[in-house]
């Protein structure tokens, strides 16, 4: 008897996990909708937004316009200052920092320079000293973790970045340097949640963008300074043995290319980085101002206006996308490949054309079938979504064990 009342109580846990998460990623929806949604009987979806209420995590907000039979329905969504949390982004050029909340969404965003010194030590005071700012002069009431976005190889659930090429780290244990330099971490018990860039841009876009709905296979290319990317298989992100897994921007295209950060030569990053494209450009044309994201902010600015300079760097880029892309789809045949991080920005037609080159280097032509599109989101966005997502995922799941 006892063991059943456990597993009874274990399963209303989970049932309210279940439908705080709803109404996390479906604000506005109805008890009604709710109940059919998870298959749970309307009394108890009652009793659990009750529940919900008296903590003062969900509350009504009027009724839906929608016809019903019988009474119109009471819209929910979540209290969004229920749990803080701050987002960082973390690149090579820039640190973004966020405010994430409960409900999903971000804002108070600032973004700054990093210190032209990569080194751990200073690269790390240059953070502190900015969330030290960010807490000391507005300090959240529920604030649960810091979440922070990396654009190299952290083993998920860990806070070791293993390798971050570009900037020359090796086992670096992130929260170890947070900790040691802000002792309100310790003081408020927050939690540090380290995740890769480039799965937490899979993350959000499975989690946000329309068109990838009910698609269980994916091939996620994140294009920034470096390239990451991830795989979703099976309905799930796929991490590997060594939970290292979807480096995709390391696959070797050509044996006597380019020296990589990584040490190899060829590696497709350094054919599609927006690194790589703003130097192959301006070897052979003429400078460009301002940091890398913007040099190719003004590249695809450009590219909008046919410039024909721009338009031949961008098909050699194109040449090399649709190799990496053709090698990962012949191997994992998935249902999308999405050209995430700044490919947010390139114009429709080279994403058009890029598709083109794919399908005629596959085996099988998967015109139709397989959908190759660009990210939803600009960069920032999409990483300090991930990057709450994340960290609200986890306070919801240790809410409700
Ligand atoms: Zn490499």
């Amino acid at each position: 008897m006892k063991i059943k009342t456990y597993n009874a109580e274990k399963m209303g846990q989970s049932n309210k996990r279940v439908v705080l998460n709803m109404i996390r990623f479906y604000p506005g929806i109805s008890r009604r909708d709710l109940a059919e949604a998870v298959g749970l009987d309307p009394s108890t979806v009652t009793k659990i937004i009750r529940d919900l209420q008296e903590r003062g995590w969900v509350r009504e907000v009027g009724l839906d316009g929608h016809f019903h039979p019988g009474r119109p329905a009471i819209k929910l969504e979540i209290v969004r200052e229920v749990a803080v949390s701050f987002a960082v982004e973390l690149t090579v050029q820039r640190i973004c920092i966020g405010r994430g909340y409960l409900d999903n969404s971000v804002d108070g965003l600032l973004s700054f320079q990093t210190p032209q010194d990569k080194s751990v030590g200073v690269y790390f005071d240059a953070l502190a000293q900015h969330l030290e700012a960010q807490f000391t002069n507005e300090p959240p009431d529920n604030l649960v973790s810091i979440s922070v976005s990396v654009p190299g190889l952290v083993e998920w659930g860990s806070n070791i970045l293993r390798s971050i090429p570009r900037m020359k780290w090796l086992d670096v244990d992130l929260e170890a340097e947070l900790r040691s330099r802000l002792p309100w971490l310790n003081e408020r018990k927050l939690k540090i949640l380290t995740v890769n860039e480039a799965k937490l841009g899979l993350l959000t876009e499975m989690a946000t963008n329309k068109k990838l709905a009910g698609m269980k296979n994916g091939i996620y290319l994140y294009i920034a300074q470096g390239v990451g990317g991830a795989l979703l298989i099976g309905d799930e992100l796929y991490h590997g043995s060594n939970n290292i897994a979807g480096e995709l921007g390391h696959m070797i295209v050509s044996p006597n290319g380019t020296l990589c950060d990584c040490g190899n030569r060829g590696c497709l990053e350094t054919y599609i980085s927006i690194d790589s494209v703003v130097r192959a450009y301006e070897k052979r044309y003429a400078p460009l101002e301002g940091d890398f994201r913007d040099r190719f902010d003004a590249l695809m600015e450009m590219a909008r206006t046919k410039d024909a300079q721009v338009m031949a760097v961008l098909d050699e880029m194109a040449d090399y996308m649709a190799i990496g892309i053709a090698n990962l789809v012949n191997i994992y045949d998935p249902d999308f490949v999405l050209l995430g991080g700044m490919g947010f920005q390139f114009p429709d037609d080279f994403v058009e054309s890029v598709s083109e080159r794919v399908y005629g280097h596959l085996l099988l032509s998967l015109k139709g079938r397989l959908l190759i599109l660009k990210g939803s989101m600009d960069v920032d966005s999409l990483t300090l979504r991930g990057a709450t997502l994340t960290a609200m995922n986890e306070f919801v799941k240790k809410s409700f064990l």
